[in-house]
């Protein structure tokens, strides 16, 4: 066995590990290092599309790695140096949060992804309905060449269709609906599109997974993370078992199956656990559960009857959205989520019909001013038109209402004239220049409108302020300090590797007198247990 920790030691999130047994190669995780990001990009600094790859290769942000990368992303002039030469036969992603798949766009077409079919169902939403960035081409490629005039520059190929990812499921079914949405082109023919204007998908059929890779054998496990779908791995290498436990928490709504992922790959004696600290360093004493944060908010919104109240957390954390669709049951009201955030939810029950909530009597859909909606947009819409909701109803009746909306839709509550209203900041903490000035300007329109806040407060006079978090009303999707040492110490493994952290001394110091030898390997090194 060999293992090369690509990027990830000391970073939360950009985890990329190659792992190799026998002609096995595989990589576990291809996400964005948002840190390193962000030293360069912004919204409106990013790469070049026009470059492909070159931009994020020069400022070695993505590993130099050979035999990894989308031919038709390497602009002609672009000769580059490799530091590896890898041969990779699958990309194995925990779950669907772009710190961890973000840069799977990148990766060769025909390299299968290994996933769950909720994770792979998610990636494949948030392309058809995103901003389709290059590198953001999770589950299909929009084929690219070189321009016949200019070696410098790629540019698509708009009479090519779309070429889909081969994706095997790990965690067993392949449900036909999920089957037909992965091989469903993001502008499936509406009303008003004329067919020549339908780009096609070529996709191969998802398969559930097979039980080896090239003679390395592997097992998927369900673990609790703030977005479904999420999944821990197994290897079985000469050395022993390598577990890679991706993100996970034992205090949400289905930490069983967390520990149960751990009872059971203690029982195989692992050799090596890759883990994740992300909370580490950042502890607050209380971990509050999901439960928690249902008690706290229904109580606000029972002391708001005939306001509106706006519930602001990430479009992609499901748990929190069942949260509020309780507490809109309870208070006879209806959550109104954006069609965007709807059509994530669609493609989740697509891949787990248990997991129906667009099903739920208490969810509608906002309906958003749209001047030219996308292909996908048009054919859902048409779909549900049962469940849109328009602003002037919410204005007209406010009381009846839950919105999921965050900081940028607040221009469309301008419509909405939520005077008066409440609004619970349900979401993480904010870290990073960036969200302080998001949260700033937050604050203004919360201001602007009148509305109480709960879960956040600005502490300053002006921008240079900060923003200030009041517990209760969030939970987080990561282990707790306390939980990770139980984690660990039930897994019980020879070697342990700490990534997506930026404290893996707490591992050396939490573990010493234990028989688990804490090894930190550094970016771009490869591991050794000596
Ligand atoms: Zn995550």
């Amino acid at each position: 066995m060999r293992l090369l920790l690509l990027e990830g030691a000391q970073s939360i999130g950009g985890t990329k590990i190659y792992l190799e047994e026998g002609r096995a190669g595989i990589l576990l995780d291809f996400g964005i290092n948002y840190g390193r990001w962000g030293l360069y990009f912004e919204e409106y600094l990013k790469p070049r599309p026009g470059r492909g790859l070159y931009d994020l290769w020069a400022l070695g942000l993505i590993p130099k790695v050979e035999g990894l990368y989308r031919c038709d992303l390497m602009p002609h002039d672009f000769a580059p140096s490799f530091e590896h030469t890898l041969d990779i036969h699958g990309v194995f992603i925990s779950h669907a949060h772009l710190d961890h798949c973000g840069l799977v766009g990148l990766i060769r077409e025909d390299c299968p992804i290994y996933a769950s079919a909720v994770g792979a169902a998610i990636m494949k939403a948030m392309q058809d309905s995103g901003k389709m960035d290059f590198y953001g081409e999770l589950a299909y490629c929009n084929p690219r060449a070189t321009k016949p005039d200019d070696a410098r520059a790629v540019e698509s190929q708009s009479h090519l269709p779309y070429r889909g990812r081969p994706l095997r499921s790990v965690l067993g079914g392949t449900p036909e609906a999920f089957r037909q949405f992965w091989q469903t082109p993001p502008n499936p023919k509406a009303l008003s599109t004329p067919s020549s204007r339908v780009k096609k998908l070529e996709a191969p059929c998802p398969e559930p997974a097979p039980e080896h890779i090239e003679g390395l054998r592997f097992r998927a496990f369900p673990v609790d993370h703030s977005i479904p779908g999420a999944v821990a791995y197994l290897f079985h290498t000469g050395e022993g078992p390598v577990v890679y436990t991706g993100d996970l928490r034992l205090h949400g709504r289905h930490g069983d199956q967390t520990r149960r992922f751990a009872e059971t790959v203690a029982k195989e004696k692992p050799y090596l656990l890759i883990v994740e600290g992300t909370r580490l360093g950042r502890e607050t004493s209380e971990n509050i559960t999901e439960e928690h944060v249902r008690q706290n908010a229904l109580k606000i919104v029972k002391n708001s009857s005939g306001k509106l109240v706006i519930a602001d957390f990430g479009p992609r954390h499901i748990e929190r959205l069942e949260t509020f669709l309780a507490i809109a049951k309870e208070t006879q009201r209806q959550l109104l989520v954006f069609t965007k955030d709807a059509y994530l939810l669609e493609a989740i029950t697509c891949a787990d019909p248990t997991l129906n909530l667009l099903g739920h009597p208490n969810v509608g859909i906002f309906d958003e001013l749209r001047l030219s909606p996308r292909g996908w947009e048009e054919a859902f819409r048409e779909r549900y038109k049962n469940l849109l909701v328009r602003a002037e109803d919410v204005r007209a009746d406010p009381g009846r209402y839950i919105l999921a909306f965050s900081f940028y839709d607040m221009n469309d509550l301008l419509d909405i004239h939520p005077y008066g209203g409440v609004y619970i900041y349900s979401s993480s903490e904010a870290y990073g220049e960036d969200l302080r000035v998001d949260l700033w300007r937050l604050w203004n329109w919360l201001k602007f409108y009148k509305m109480s806040v709960h879960g956040f407060c600005w502490k300053g006079a002006d921008e240079r302020g900060t923003p200030q978090f009041s517990g209760g009303l969030h939970a987080s999707g990561h282990i707790s300090e306390t939980d990770l040492l139980w984690l660990i110490k039930e897994i019980r493994p020879r070697y342990l590797l700490p990534v997506h952290t930026e404290h893996r001394e707490w591992f050396v110091r939490a573990l010493s007198g234990e028989p688990i030898k804490v090894v930190l390997t550094p970016d771009g090194e490869w591991f050794s247990g000596a």
